[in-house]
């Protein structure tokens, strides 16, 4: 006879009492609009033409049709590898997510960017396969790397300087499980050095506990391959951006 009340405000509403529409696009504080995470983790929109639920797997390496359609080549787009970005970029308060084939992939998309002579400050406790990608950079590409300890705010101040590059940190960190001031850190990066890209790997975590990007760091990355996806059967990296120009750094 009559409808609950509660329901028709929960058609509304998200859970935090937000009276957004639905969530098809990236949602970050920094864009002014920001969803729940259980909202964000339910709500997919993948434009499919017929309306599917899930969103419908395209294995096709190329698209036919000629220059200027959005995808052509797989490796360079594929319309289910965008949808998973978009929702991903949900998740990570991100404006834009890039996913890769791993999380190593994505530390390495994200460590492309240094040139010979950059400086990178991070942790003295970081995960072997990090370790090794900084010191492969160390030994062949001309970047000096800092390992210092994180925990310590004084530490990581006293190392950074104006030549200061990348910070690169993990919190907690694998294996030790040390704790990192990630706010801390990122504004006495950029105080040091503006241009200083202060990466996070948030494995660990995952979005569901922590969000980087809000704690001021410019770049993110989760091994989509452990507790984000948490039932051991795929691999992948996610890296969120919320500055424009640095997403296209990392594409280009
Ligand atoms: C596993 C792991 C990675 C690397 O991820 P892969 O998906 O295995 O390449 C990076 N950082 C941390 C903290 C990890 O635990």
């Amino acid at each position: 006879m009559s409808t609950p009340s509660g329901i028709a405000a929960l058609k509304h509403l998200d859970l935090d009492g937000h009276d957004l529409p639905p969530s098809p696009a990236p949602s970050s504080p920094s864009n002014g609009r920001k969803y729940a995470l259980a909202t964000e983790l339910v709500y997919t929109d993948s434009g499919d033409q017929y309306n599917a639920s899930s969103v419908p797997i395209y294995q096709s390496a190329t698209f036919k049709g000629g220059p200027g359609q959005e995808y052509d080549y797989t490796r360079s787009g594929n319309p289910t590898r965008t949808a998973l970005e978009r929702h991903m970029a949900k998740i990570m308060n991100a404006n834009r997510a890039l996913v890769v084939s791993s999380g190593m992939g994505a530390c390495d998309v994200i460590t492309r960017i240094l040139k010979p002579g950059d400086e990178v400050v991070t942790g003295d406790d970081l995960y072997g396969g990090t370790n090794r990608l900084l010191t492969y950079l160390k030994t062949h590409g001309g970047i000096t790397v800092k390992h210092v300890d994180t925990t310590k705010l004084d530490i990581v101040k006293a190392a950074l300087s104006g030549k200061t590059t990348m910070v690169l940190l993990e919190t907690p960190t694998n294996p030790l499980i040390k704790i990192v001031d990630i706010s801390g850190i990122s504004s006495a990066a950029h105080e040091a050095s503006p241009e200083c890209i202060v990466a996070v790997d948030n494995t660990m975590m995952s979005p569901y506990l922590q969000n980087p990007l809000d704690l001021g760091a410019d770049v993110t990355y989760e091994s989509g391959t452990k507790y984000l996806s948490g039932h051991h059967d795929l691999m992948a990296g996610i890296i969120g951006i919320n500055r424009a120009e640095l997403g296209e750094r990392f594409i280009s």
